[in-house]
């Protein structure tokens, strides 16, 4: 099972607490974790194997979106920061219309990722 990560600036602190606490299940049930670059750099720094796409602004969004549409990728976790303008949005917005046409599960804050890991 793949899983994509993506954090915006404000929530990638969030986003590696949040991957701390779950490193046991995302470990046992030997899910592959991609992510777009900043946000994998930070994966990485604290000890996550992780396959890092462009940053979110260069294309990245729009990498995992593609993954989504091939059916490569299983679910996304999106820590979105909504009080922040992002220069990608179109791409952000695609991204999230290719998991509900996919049908693929998506989560864009904490509190739901927390709730989809819980059923992986
Ligand atoms: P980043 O991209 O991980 O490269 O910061 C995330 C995003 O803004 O979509």
């Amino acid at each position: 099972m793949e899983i994509a990560i993506i954090s915006h600036d404000g929530k990638k602190a969030e986003m590696v607490q949040f991957l701390n606490e779950h490193k046991s299940v995302l470990e046992s049930k030997g899910i592959q974790l991609i992510s777009t670059g900043t946000t994998g750099i930070k994966a990485e720094k604290a000890g996550f194997k992780i396959t890092k796409m462009l940053s979110g602004p260069y294309g990245g969004d729009a990498q995992i979106a593609a993954r989504v549409a091939e059916g490569k990728t299983n679910m996304v976790l999106f820590f979105r920061d909504p009080l922040e303008k992002h220069p990608h949005e179109p791409d952000i917005f695609m991204l999230m219309r290719l998991c509900d046409v996919y049908d693929v599960p998506l989560a864009t804050n904490p509190a739901t990722a927390e709730l989809l890991i819980k059923a992986i």
